[in-house]
């Protein structure tokens, strides 16, 4: 085969190689080391979950679903949202079911960005944000956020903004940090979307994620954003279905409308029997949430402990899938080249958190370590990462 001459990627998706997660993954199958990298567990959905999708399956709901989801979800959406929340949806226009968040991300950005928009997001970013902002042809104007507590500061936060500015796009829980969103620093950044007149898409993936008592806040549900804010989540975290990619995004009708008109031509639909499977989830008893969180804050601590006795300075998140640390305590502070040499040093894989940021210089000696892992595989990695072999 002859190669074209002219490069093919086009300039918008230039310097968007391989994302970060599938380069770790593929590290760890090619090693054999512990993936603490990308974010999915290694255990399975409540069994009734499961059998539901199969139920779905043999009942027939093999072929496209509706456009904006089947009705049941929808619906289950909507209970959802005002049983956790207090927000009250129409399931007809306020509500619609994606493939994953990723593709509700996508969608929001391509229907709501002109070409030269600017986008303020918080870094470090979750990669498909800069990519799809990317696409859209508008540009990310970052806010950095700096371990240890991840504060926004006001100034910078101020100096974001621009006449430019179309949208604001949050992610709490937040990936990478695992920084939880204080009320107060949400206000901040709705006096802006208010004062400005500017939309909020929120990324909320890690809502039941939320540890030590902490309130997950939907910007939504502070006073003038409900009718501003895009809010997007995914059943992938909450039940353990990181390969169903069933997500949703809510909100005014309007922005509900405009993100489905983008999200007719990525995928039209999908999914149809998981759609099912997560309408029966997403009713789930409080108990199943509340053991679930639970279940994530012990393996923040296991793996919290395990990564202090191996020398690392840890930032202890407030929520999420993983725990972001400092190398510099082992004299090394190139978080990328750590990452690329950790299999062959402690056979365990783990992500540089300098991809996420602009600022290279603040992000250089942070690595992500996941533990959404059973408790002999975090316990397995410690092991390894307490007696590197070089
Ligand atoms: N946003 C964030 C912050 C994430 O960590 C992820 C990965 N789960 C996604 C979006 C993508 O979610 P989904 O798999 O539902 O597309
Ligand atoms: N959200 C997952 C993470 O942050 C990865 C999802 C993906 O591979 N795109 O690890």
């Amino acid at each position: 085969m002859t190669t074209p001459s002219r490069a093919l990627l086009t300039s918008r998706l230039g310097g968007f190689g391989t994302t970060i997660f599938a380069e770790m993954s593929a590290l760890a199958a090619r090693t054999g080391a512990i993936n603490l990298g990308q974010g999915f567990p290694d255990t399975d959905a409540p069994a009734e979950v499961l059998e539901a999708a199969v139920d779905a399956i043999r009942a027939g709901h093999n072929q496209y679903p509706p456009g904006p989801g089947i009705a049941a979800l929808r619906a289950a959406i909507a209970a959802h949202q005002r049983r956790f929340y207090g927000i009250e949806l129409d399931p007809d226009g306020e509500v619609l079911v994606t493939t994953g968040a990723t593709e509700a991300i996508a969608a929001a950005l391509l229907a709501l960005c002109e070409p030269g928009d600017e986008v303020v997001t918080f870094e470090p970013y979750y990669d498909s944000y800069a990519a799809c902002i990317a696409l859209a042809g508008a540009r990310r104007r970052p806010v950095t956020l700096r371990p240890p507590d991840y504060a926004i500061d006001p100034v910078a936060l101020a100096a974001a903004f621009s006449p430019r500015t179309r949208l604001v796009l949050l992610n709490s829980p937040h990936n990478p940090t695992g920084k939880v969103f204080t009320r107060e620093e949400l206000e901040l950044v709705a006096d802006h979307c208010r004062e400005r007149d500017v939309i909020a898409v929120t990324d909320e993936v890690y809502e039941h994620l939320v540890f030590d008592g902490r309130e997950h806040v939907p910007l939504a549900t502070l006073p003038g954003m409900a009718e501003r804010t895009l809010t997007i989540s995914s059943a992938g975290k909450t039940f353990s279905v990181t390969g169903w990619k069933i997500g949703w995004a809510t909100g005014p009708r309007a922005v509900v409308s405009a993100t489905q008109t983008a999200k007719q031509f990525l995928t039209f639909v999908s999914g149809a029997p998981f759609q099912h499977a997560i309408a029966h989830a997403l009713a789930l008893p409080d108990a199943y949430f509340d053991s679930f969180r639970a279940g994530l804050q012990a393996k923040r601590d296991r793996l919290c402990a395990g990564l202090e006795a191996a020398g690392l300075e840890v930032f202890r998140p407030a929520g999420t899938y993983f725990v972001t640390a400092d190398i510099r305590p082992l004299g090394e502070d190139d978080g990328h080249a750590f990452c690329l040499s950790l299999p062959e040093r402690a056979r365990v894989v783990a992500v540089p958190t300098v991809v996420f940021y602009d600022d290279k210089e603040v992000g250089r000696p942070l690595v992500r370590f996941a533990f959404c892992k059973r408790d002999d595989v975090i316990d397995d990695a410690a092991t390894r990462l307490a007696s590197p072999s070089a």
